[in-house]
């Protein structure tokens, strides 16, 4: 009898060794490329994320909990949508907001959304501009005494519950060189790049990244580091970006691309959604398909890691303008 005890405690002991392990493993996603400093907590709840469709700019709202991020303010043109898209989602504060880059279709909406909603935190990626819109942005975190910090390569933001941004993009020497390109500065080179990780689901965002930049971020990270399963497509799917060896180590099984109705870029260019197709990677575009939502808890419910759903049409849409 007593010899059956101890085997039932042997085994007992072991079976919670087994969970404890378990538990304490967390996201081990992007162990390679040296981007983590520590494992992420286990994810907890549902994280949504929804590309807003605010004409032709970027703005993404990321919600967790009672947790409310933002990337980037639509374009200073579209502020408008951008004021409703935000009334919609019942959206009264963020604890977060990232400014890929400053430009006015990234950065456009920020002093509106920090005239209007209590903002704990910003982060930019230290790259300054002439425009109104950025003086005017530098005036209000100071007015307003809205704390700020610049993202570099190796940051990781921890939202808590296991949703962490991990930062790919710009290093300090990108910043320092001002985004150079031929003798011209191109402020999309500095956009921030990064991933969102939430449990076994991840997105890559990636502002207006430029294919320096991703190379940039290929020589420095593995593809074990970088691969998602959704990627933002960068600046709008343009044929700046969007390289084959970028797309290859992502290896994403979906693609959103945020770009306004009939744009004077033509963006998502079509080089590029020939290429989605050729990688089966399948897309939805904010000017056809609406809003884009995307729904996880960070694990696999049903045999479905995420759920990804417009608002309207239909994916893979070849629409040209
Ligand atoms: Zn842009």
């Amino acid at each position: 009898m007593k010899k059956i005890f101890s085997f039932l405690a042997v085994v007992l002991a072991a079976l919670m060794l087994t969970a404890c392990g378990a538990k304490g493993q967390g996201d081990s996603g992007s162990k390679s490329g040296g981007s983590s400093k520590k494992a992420a907590a286990l994810p907890s709840g549902t994280l949504q994320i929804k590309m807003l469709d605010v004409g032709q700019g970027d703005a993404i709202l990321i919600r967790h909990g009672k947790k409310t991020i933002l990337i980037d303010t639509s374009d200073i043109d579209e502020k408008d949508k951008l004021k409703k898209r935000l009334a919609e989602e019942k959206v009264s504060s963020f604890d977060a907001v990232i400014l890929t880059h400053p430009h006015a279709d990234h950065m456009g909406g920020i002093d509106y959304v920090l005239n209007n909603f209590p903002v704990a935190m910003v982060y930019d990626n230290g790259q300054t501009a002439k425009p109104k819109f950025y003086t005017n942005y530098l005036k209000l975190l100071k007015e307003k005494k809205i704390k700020s910090k610049t993202l570099t390569a190796g940051d990781v933001l921890d939202f808590g519950d296991g949703l962490r941004f991990v930062v790919f993009s710009p290093t300090k020497e990108m910043r320092k060189d001002g985004g150079m390109e031929n003798g011209k500065i191109n402020l999309n080179i500095n956009s921030i790049e990064g991933r969102l990780e939430f449990g076994d689901f991840k997105m890559m965002f990636t502002g207006d990244g430029e294919k320096v930049t991703e190379d940039s971020i290929l020589s420095r990270y593995s593809a074990d580091a970088l691969r998602s399963n959704i990627l933002k497509s960068p600046h709008h799917g343009s044929k700046t970006s969007n390289s084959d060896a970028f797309l290859k180590a992502v290896k994403p099984e979906w693609a959103v691309i945020s770009c306004g109705v009939n744009n004077d870029y033509h963006h998502p260019h079509p080089s590029v959604r020939t290429k989605y197709g050729k990688m089966k990677i399948d897309f939805y575009r904010t000017d056809i398909n609406g809003n884009i939502t995307i729904t996880t808890t960070g694990k696999k419910d049903d045999g479905k890691l995420y759920k990804i759903t417009a608002q309207k049409g239909k994916k893979n849409d070849q629409t040209a303008y």
